[in-house]
């Protein structure tokens, strides 16, 4: 079975449309993101050219702030609290890596954690561990867990290996497993014996950033492989599985692309659905997925 990510991204779309709409029948100003980019990368300016236009067909209003890339750590801590102060702004999401001269561990410190949609403040990353629905989780391990419920696979009881150990997905993304009450088994470079511990897993998620890393001897016919890698090789964007090679003998596999990246990308403009709710107080909003 192909695991697609557009499925699951439509239904998280149908859901941010209504809590817009709700918004605005209640009188209320439109959701709001705002995007800091700091320089001009092509790769920033292209992603933040995709968000604002996700953002136009859901009715979130979204503004950038670009500033210079040799912006100095005070002049950026002025823009950030002014954001940070804006009643109007629900959501800020800054692109990295920023360059050098900004204090990364400040920066992630001073964003309010109520309006964090991209999981920097350690102030939500500590309530994803702490099992404290109130905050904002990461986006990818969030949209893993949509996923696999969007195809109901039971995670209550479940095994699962995922193989990764980075903030940005394999710690919580465990986390979130670990509250659906499946055990858990994080794996990382050092872990001996890759192959066997994956194949005793009923569910994989592969986030080495190792092109095509992962062949037939990791899974079994069982598997369900939910492949988090964004690589590119000769060119072609490609996840860490060998789809090709493995897609045939396993349960079930997301594609790469259009698979989890799909899903995460629609997580991120929920986030300032959930950021603007949490900013009125209702912090247990959950969608209904
Ligand atoms: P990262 O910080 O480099 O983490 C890579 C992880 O893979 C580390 O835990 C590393 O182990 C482990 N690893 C590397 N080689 C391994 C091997 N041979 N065997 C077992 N484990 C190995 O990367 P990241 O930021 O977490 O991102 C991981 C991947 O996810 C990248 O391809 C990235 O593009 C992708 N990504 C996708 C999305 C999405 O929405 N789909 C979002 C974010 C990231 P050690 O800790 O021992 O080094």
């Amino acid at each position: 079975m192909l695991l697609k990510g557009k499925p699951v991204a439509d239904k998280i779309k149908e859901e941010i449309i209504k809590a817009v709409e709700e918004r605005k029948n209640a009188g209320g100003a439109p959701p709001k993101l705002a995007v800091l980019r700091v320089g001009e990368r092509a790769d920033d300016v292209a992603y933040e050219t995709r968000i604002l236009k996700n953002c136009a067909e859901l009715g979130i209003e979204a503004e950038v702030t670009a500033v210079d890339f040799d912006i100095s750590m005070i002049d950026f801590m002025v823009v950030l609290n002014s954001l940070n102060e804006d009643t109007k702004t629900h959501g800020i999401l800054i692109f990295r890596p920023l360059p050098r001269q900004l204090d990364m561990e400040a920066i992630s410190r001073a964003i309010k954690p109520e309006k964090d949609i991209d999981c920097m403040s350690p102030v939500n990353a500590e309530k994803i561990f702490t099992g404290d629905q109130s905050g904002i989780p990461p986006c990818t391990p969030e949209a893993v867990i949509e996923l696999l419920k969007y195809y109901q696979y039971e995670l209550n009881g479940k095994n699962v290996a995922v193989v990764n150990r980075s903030m940005v997905l394999g710690k919580p993304l465990s986390m979130l497993l670990l509250a659906e009450n499946a055990t858990v088994t994080i794996c990382h470079s050092k872990t001996k014996d890759l192959p066997r511990v994956t194949s005793a897993a009923e569910i994989v998620v592969t986030g080495v950033g190792k092109g095509k890393f992962f062949g037939k001897n990791y899974f079994t016919e069982h598997s369900i492989v939910i492949d988090v890698g964004i690589n590119t090789e000769d060119g072609i964007l490609c996840g860490d599985v060998d789809f090709k090679g493995v897609s045939e003998s396993v349960a079930a596999i997301t594609p790469v692309p259009g698979g989890v990246g799909t899903v995460t990308s629609m997580i991120l403009l929920a986030h300032v659905i959930r950021a603007m709710k949490l900013q009125q107080g209702e912090t247990q909003w959950k969608r209904n997925l």
